[in-house]
């Protein structure tokens, strides 16, 4: 069951950190057992980084998209393996993984082996009579990369592609609970004729390791999904050498249901919508704000469906619903939950976490939650929803952005004008109109406030791992330049 815990340098490295026992939340059985990397193991990981750099950086994008087109090709032959290692290490139900993680990934793989040929900027032109400009595109250097245990090849295709796909090399540090599909997608990537060095893996805890990378003095850049806490901790470590970051955060997405929404098609939206994942999804729908004509209606239609939802074995193509990523992270939802009745909430279904091994916890509707209250507005990151109505569309749209998170929303609504003002005014980085969680690799995916800055997937993405440079060129030749007046005349 051990094994290699890291990949540096185009090569499997076994660290020597503290052994690391990977937990199936299922059944709490062992997955894989593996040796943590330790600090001295990111500084060899980013030496290694910095020697590819010219190499990748200098390739032609023809050249990095070839590259990046067969790794998508190869991640797509190797599906029933990463779908196997994301349920078991996630507890993820195989019916997602198959149809939304894994071929999201390669999806997004492919998108970005093409992006890597569509470089873009003003056209080169003479601004100036006496010159000509130009711009030019450069990949920002070595990335540092840490990403969460919720969808982890998603989340680390979503930040690896696009730094690539620019020409800069990465160094990427999983959640140490779920490192398997991350050092999958390196080997794939070397196979695929990654350079060594361009792609680097350290899997460890995110207070040495994490830590060691995101104030690394020799990166470039760190970009990071996760937590709103240990983001601005990552940022503040990135500040000390004023690196770039990017950063995508928490959330808390409200779903806004006007009176004249299709009830029917909002109480599956929210079902679906609260429950990807096991809720584990920082977009997922956590706050229903109901219109008061729909709202006994639109609770009893969510809780009939709650209780509907088959919660079991994550390798049963029949199960809709996993265990929660740890028991400690059971017992924090759970203890959420549990408080909510002291604020007024009114748990109508759900609640309960079943008896045995893995950390399941049943689906959870809590309704006429006060504003101020816990559930109302911290991110619960289980399969809660929780509800209150509104009286009028602007008490609507105040409680949809009552919040210091801005990630994802949604409204529904039939009104052609509510849903344009919905879209205008929800504060939030993605804006569904009659939907809640559908995501392209063409559009970007980012927050707002406490959800973060700066864009994953699409061009938007790309541009993050790239620098602008103006080249202004001469072309009069004289070397009694007009604008010299303007400094010294000669005499
Ligand atoms: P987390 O913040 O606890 O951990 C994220 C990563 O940071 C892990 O790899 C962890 O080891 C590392 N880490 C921990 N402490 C660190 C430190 N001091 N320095 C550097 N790295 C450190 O988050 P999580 O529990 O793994 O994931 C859940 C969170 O991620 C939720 O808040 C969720 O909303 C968010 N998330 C956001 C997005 C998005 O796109 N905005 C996507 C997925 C998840």
């Amino acid at each position: 069951m051990g094994m290699a815990s890291s990949w540096i340098d185009g090569a499997p490295v076994t660290t020597a950190g503290a052994t690391h026992t990977v937990i199936n939340p299922a059944d709490g059985n062992a997955v894989a057992e593996y040796a943590l990397a330790q600090p001295a193991d990111v500084d060899r990981a980013v030496a290694s980084a910095r020697a590819a750099l010219p190499g990748w950086a200098g390739a032609t994008p023809a050249e990095r998209s070839a590259v990046l087109a067969k790794l998508a090709r190869l991640a797509d032959e190797a599906t029933s393996d990463l779908v196997a290692e994301e349920v078991s290490q996630t507890g993820k139900p195989v019916r997602l993984a198959t149809e939304f993680d894994v071929p999201g990934s390669v999806d997004n793989i492919d998108f970005f082996a093409g992006a890597a040929r569509h470089l873009e900027g003003k056209a080169s032109a003479e601004y100036s009579p006496d010159h000509t400009s130009a711009i030019r595109r450069e990949a920002v250097g070595v990335v540092a990369t840490i990403t969460p245990w919720n969808y982890p090849l998603q989340m680390a295709v979503w930040k690896v592609l696009p730094a690539l796909a620019a020409g800069c090399s990465v160094v990427i540090k999983p959640a140490e609970i779920t490192p398997l599909t991350t050092l999958t997608l390196a080997r794939l990537a070397s196979e695929a004729g990654l350079p060594p060095g361009v792609l680097n893996v350290v899997t460890g805890s995110g207070a040495d390791v994490g830590s060691a990378l995101a104030g690394h003095a020799d990166v470039d850049m760190v970009t990071f999904t996760g937590s709103t806490p240990v983001g601005r901790r990552v940022m503040a470590a990135a500040a000390v050498h004023g690196h770039r970051t990017q950063l995508e955060l928490g959330g808390k997405a409200p779903f806004v249901v006007f009176d004249d929404a299709d009830l029917d098609a909002a109480i599956q939206g929210a079902v679906a919508g609260a429950l990807i994942n096991t809720g584990q999804d920082c977009t997922a729908a956590t706050r229903a704000i109901v219109a008061q004509p729909l709202y006994d209606d639109f609770v009893a239609g969510v809780a009939e469906l709650f209780d509907k939802v088959v919660v079991g074995d994550p390798q049963d193509p029949d199960t809709d619903l996993g265990p929660l990523i740890t028991q400690a992270h059971r017992s924090k939802v759970a203890g959420m939950v549990s408080r909510a009745p002291q604020e007024g909430g009114r748990i109508v279904c759900g609640g309960v976490a079943p008896e045995g091994p893995g950390s399941f916890y049943r689906p959870t509707l809590i309704a006429d939650v006060a504003e101020s209250s816990e559930v109302w507005r911290d991110e619960i990151f289980g399969p809660v929803l929780t509800v209150r109505s509104f009286t009028d569309d602007d008490d609507a749209i105040r409680q949809a952005n009552d919040t210091k998170f801005g990630l994802a929303g949604s409204a529904w609504t039939r009104d052609v004008y509510r849903a344009q003002r919905a879209s205008r005014e929800i504060h939030a980085g993605c804006v569904w109109i009659n939907d809640h969680i559908p995501i392209i690799s063409e559009m970007p995916h980012g927050g707002f406030g406490a959800s973060g800055f700066g864009k994953d997937m699409s061009q938007y993405s790309l541009e993050e791992y790239l620098s602008i440079k103006h080249v202004m060129s001469d072309i009069t030749g004289v070397a009694e330049k007009d604008w010299h007046r303007t400094v010294f005349t000669k005499r």
